[in-house]
């Protein structure tokens, strides 16, 4: 995918590290992460926000399966957001994880934070993707788009992997007759 140009700095930035930011009269621009957090910091005062480039982390989960993850730190008035991706392409897929904190938190104490968060769910696997089976008796993931079913079923994306809502139906016929719990969390918790 072709990289877009911020509005504001002209450099040419890939589309996991912009932001379609919308202003006052409803228009909406496409700004660089680091552009977009001089903008809020200019907005609300935050001025000694530290704008730092995080660089990729390569990290193995408990199969021995490499991921990298790239990190994405924007400003949103008093509070910042930390997010830390997988990318196929030049867009988030796979695993992704947010750590939230105070706009004068140290971003690297944010960034271990984030980490140890990441190694705590890349050591475990909820589905075995050969048996088409849930593993153990939980299953931990996201929920997101499915453009297949555009807005009628979800797609679920576990150990990092996408599982269409039909395919997750099929690995629940196997438990047929017991209970289960679906629990709902804010993407920087932790289920
Ligand atoms: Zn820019």
């Amino acid at each position: 995918m072709a990289h877009e140009r911020c509005e504001q700095c002209g450099n040419p930035t890939p589309p996991w590290d912009t932001i379609h930011c919308g202003s006052g009269d409803g228009s909406y621009e496409l700004l660089c992460t680091s552009c977009f957090n001089a903008r809020i910091a200019e907005s609300t005062g935050f001025t000694d926000f530290e704008n730092v480039r995080l660089d990729a982390i390569r990290m193995i989960d408990c199969d021995g399966e490499a991921h990298q993850f790239h990190f994405q730190l924007r400003l949103l008035g008093d509070r910042i957001a930390l997010d830390g991706f997988e990318l196929r392409g030049e867009l988030p897929a796979g695993y992704r994880f947010q750590q939230i904190g105070e706009a004068d938190d140290d971003v690297f104490v944010l960034l271990g934070r984030l980490v140890e968060k990441i190694r705590r769910a890349l050591s475990v696997r909820h589905i075995d993707f050969h048996e088409r089976r849930i593993i153990d008796s939980t299953v931990r993931g996201r929920i997101e788009w499915d453009e297949s079913q555009p807005g009628h079923l979800p797609l679920v994306v576990v150990d990092g992997k996408e599982v269409s809502w039909d395919d997750l139906g099929q690995m629940l016929m196997s438990m047929e007759g017991w209970h289960f719990r679906l629990e709902i969390a804010d993407p920087s918790e932790e289920l």
